[in-house]
């Protein structure tokens, strides 16, 4: 899938769309999802035109991939879930429900988040 930069968090990283930001550097921004699904849910947005881990993990160099994950711990640390605890989630594509196409890794905390992924019925 070729990276289309007219989805939100593109818009967001032009600054044409607002966000609560948590975290920059240069490598990703970080800022809080408008739909919460916990006391803290943080999105984590790397700063080039990757669509998911998938296309990010194939294209980017180490550098930029470090830079990216090191921002992700910074994100959590800016939000005070280290010594308690938090979870990182990134959907990739159809079967994860992937909604915006510009990668994104979820951070998860503030209360006890229970078990991984729900047992299939
Ligand atoms: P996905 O399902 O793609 O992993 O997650 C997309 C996330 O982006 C959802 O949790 C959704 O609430 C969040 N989201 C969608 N549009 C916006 C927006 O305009 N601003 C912010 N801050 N979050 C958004």
């Amino acid at each position: 899938m070729a990276y289309d930069d007219s989805n939100i968090f593109a818009k967001i990283l032009r600054g044409e769309i607002p966000c609560k930001r948590v975290y920059e550097d240069e490598f990703a921004l970080a800022f809080h999802d408008i739909h919460p699904l916990a006391p803290v849910h943080v999105l984590v947005i790397p700063k080039g035109p990757w669509v998911s881990l998938d296309d990010m993990s194939a294209h980017a160099g180490p550098a930029f991939i470090g830079g990216f994950f090191r921002a992700v711990g910074e994100t959590a640390r800016a939000m005070g879930v280290d010594a308690s605890g938090y979870r990182i989630v990134a959907n990739n594509g159809s079967d994860a429900h992937q909604e915006v196409p510009h990668f994104h890794v979820h951070v998860f905390g503030g209360r006890p988040l229970g078990g991984m992924l729900r047992r299939q019925e």
